[in-house]
């Protein structure tokens, strides 16, 4: 695997409107798109800064993944995406490496992207999205 750049970084939160305007109003940043992901239960809010990407989490159910992260370890940094040529064929190597995985196979995220993620237990904590 060769990761070519971080493709963006997710950050949970727990009110997607207030945390637009922070972006926008304090940082500087535009936001270009927001979009629900149904499969995860999250609202998500993308800015651009250079190459790599800011991705707003806000949780659409209280029992999804983004509502329990928060629940358990407050707003923050949820998870660093790499972006790969090939998911697929980097998920077979990280599991051959021993590398625990939370996705088998890859699953489509926001902006049409096939993505997979890695436990942390295996990642020293972080947890790890790969993204073609
Ligand atoms: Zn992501």
């Amino acid at each position: 695997m060769k990761p070519t750049h971080i493709e963006h970084i997710g950050i949970a939160v727990k009110d997607l409107q207030a945390s637009i305007k922070f972006y926008e109003n304090i940082l500087g940043l535009k936001c270009y798109a927001v979009e629900e992901v149904q499969d995860q239960k999250v609202k998500t809010a993308f800015f651009k800064v250079g190459q790599t990407k800011i991705e707003l989490l806000e949780s659409t159910e209280p029992d999804g993944p983004i509502a329990k992260f928060i629940e358990n370890k407050g707003e923050g940094i949820h998870h660093i995406a790499f972006a790969v040529d090939d998911v697929e064929a980097s998920l077979k190597e990280m599991e051959s490496k021993g590398v625990q995985l939370i996705d088998k196979q890859p699953r489509k995220g926001a902006e049409e992207m096939s993505i997979a993620f890695l436990h942390p237990k295996s990642t020293g904590g972080v947890l790890i999205e790969l993204c073609e």
